[in-house]
């Protein structure tokens, strides 16, 4: 193959619109060759989870349409990064590899190691910036130079800053070599589990790019205005649902601030302020890599978490008593989703009711969300469990009753998910066990048969976590 072929290594940048390392890879004027490579050993821990793996069948599914479309390919291959890479460039002569920055530590060690190899064999690796974050991890400091630990002044600070609005157009050609190195069908590369229960999911969602797009416009056109309230409400369909597109590069953070910059409403600003916390939770991840297993506040490592498996496969069930808590996991287990109040109340569940520790969590999260994503998983656990950079204040325990009765006030959510509380009548549906026998009868449900007592009392678990807290040392 020609010397001027030019390998565009696919990673977390799904996408061909808005995409810098394809853009500069076609400035080459070479011939583009699209590669795609499962390396199951590249992230170490962090590899991705059983339900991201879904969702990256048909991403790749459709990434490859897209590229056929414009009379390209995406080659898939399985293994090694780098000894894929080495083997691709020899295949096609290409002599430079274009790739958009990671920013997971595990990525940033991986992409300085390839390019070291790389460079010992004559080849370039250039990674791109400004694919997957409207501002780069080190550029928002606070006055004395130091990176921000709390929200709203790194906020503050970004919109001093606004990101540079200039979205790259989806290319309209790609050359295309005469012959293309071979690829593994997307099939073989054993993305679905064997046990079929992804089923769900996959009538659930569509991925890939186009319907990123279509997900955007509609929730610019309808959803946007009532925004700021309806987030809040796991009922209604109220927010975007682009976080598996974003977590896979289907559709780039820079796409999404334009078309709402755009569209001009002010009721956008809530929308982009979720946008933020996003590029938040990556800053904390760059400048503080070990908040991914540890706490960022160190006491809170001495907390006393315990892994009471019995309890733990409650709460991963949907068993644990409290309707919220429980139609929360099943969401997760049957659509690989959750609405993020519940993903408040039944982290909060975990970690201060129960007092099993974030990390064990967060864990699971990675293995069942869509969106897995290291830095917003790893954030979100520690701010729930009151250990992290803006964390809710340890003491501050979300009710999951109240939190029910708030936010589900009708309790249609919990009846969506919790089938067995159908009938029960609203006033009951989050504390079904204070509904009088009558009551219980008339909605078929028996406590302790069809549905489970509450596992731990709440009131009591709350002052045994406070307890536990109030034994930390002041300040470490
Ligand atoms: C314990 C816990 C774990 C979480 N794990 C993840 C995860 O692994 N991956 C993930 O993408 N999100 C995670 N979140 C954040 C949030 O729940 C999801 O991003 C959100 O529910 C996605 O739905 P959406 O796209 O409709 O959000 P929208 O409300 O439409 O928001 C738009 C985008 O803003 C970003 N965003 C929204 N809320 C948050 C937030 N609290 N923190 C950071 N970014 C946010 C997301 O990229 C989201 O797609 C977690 C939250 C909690 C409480």
């Amino acid at each position: 193959m020609s010397q001027d072929a030019v390998l565009l290594w696919f990673r977390q940048d799904l996408r061909l619109a808005d995409n810098p390392a394809l853009y500069v890879a076609r400035q080459t004027n070479g011939l583009v060759i699209p590669v795609y490579i499962d390396d199951l050993k590249a992230a170490a821990e962090w590899q991705a989870g059983s339900a991201d793996r879904v969702w990256l069948h048909g991403s790749l599914s459709s990434l490859q349409q897209d590229l056929r479309s414009l009379q390209s390919e995406l080659i898939l291959r399985q293994g090694p990064t780098l000894h894929k890479l080495i083997e691709l460039a020899r295949e096609t002569g290409a002599r430079h590899i274009h790739c958009n920055a990671r920013y997971e530590p595990w990525a940033i060690r991986q992409e300085q190691a390839l390019q070291q190899a790389l460079a010992d064999q004559g080849i370039e690796l250039v990674c791109h910036r400004g694919a997957s974050l409207l501002w780069e991890p080190g550029t928002i400091q606070t006055g004395d130079r130091k990176p921000y630990q709390v929200f709203t002044p790194f906020f503050k600070k970004c919109l001093q800053s606004p990101p540079e609005l200039d979205v790259i157009p989806r290319p309209k050609t790609l050359k295309a070599p005469a012959q293309w190195p071979k690829s593994l069908a997307v099939e073989e590369l054993n993305l679905l589990p064997r046990l079929h229960w992804h089923r769900d999911m996959q009538a659930f969602w569509q991925p890939g790019e186009a319907q990123a797009q279509r997900l955007l416009n509609e929730f610019i056109q309808t959803k946007q205005d009532a925004y700021s309230d309806a987030r809040n409400i796991p009922s209604i369909d109220g927010t975007s649902r682009l976080s598996p597109y974003l977590s896979h590069g289907e559709i780039s953070p820079r796409q999404i601030w334009q078309a709402v910059a755009e569209d001009g409403r002010r009721s956008g600003t809530s929308f982009l302020r979720e946008i933020v916390w996003r590029e938040f939770a990556y800053h904390v991840l760059y400048h503080f890599p070990h908040t991914t297993d540890q706490a960022l506040k160190a006491k809170f490592n001495q907390l006393p978490w315990t892994m009471r498996q019995d309890w733990f496969e409650r709460w991963i069930q949907g068993q644990t008593g409290y309707p919220v808590v429980d139609a929360g996991m099943r969401q997760l287990w049957r659509i690989g989703w959750m609405h993020n109040r519940v993903r408040m109340i039944v982290g909060s569940f975990l970690t201060k009711d129960l007092l099993i520790g974030w990390q064990d969590g967060a864990r699971w999260f990675w293995d069942t969300l869509l969106d897995a994503d290291l830095a917003q998983n790893s954030l979100n656990w520690q701010w729930v469990a009151g250990c992290g950079a803006d964390a809710q204040p340890f003491f501050r325990i979300f009710n999951p009753v109240t939190q029910g009765q708030k936010f589900d006030p009708d309790g249609r959510y919990v009846r969506q998910w919790v089938p067995e509380l159908a009938q029960m009548p609203a006033k009951y549906i989050h504390a079904p066990w204070t509904a009088p026998d009558s009551v219980l009868r008339q909605a078929g449900i028996q406590l302790g048969n069809t549905y489970p007592e509450p596992m731990v009392d709440h009131g009591t678990a709350r002052n045994q976590a406070l307890k536990i807290y109030k034994q930390l040392p002041v300040s470490i």
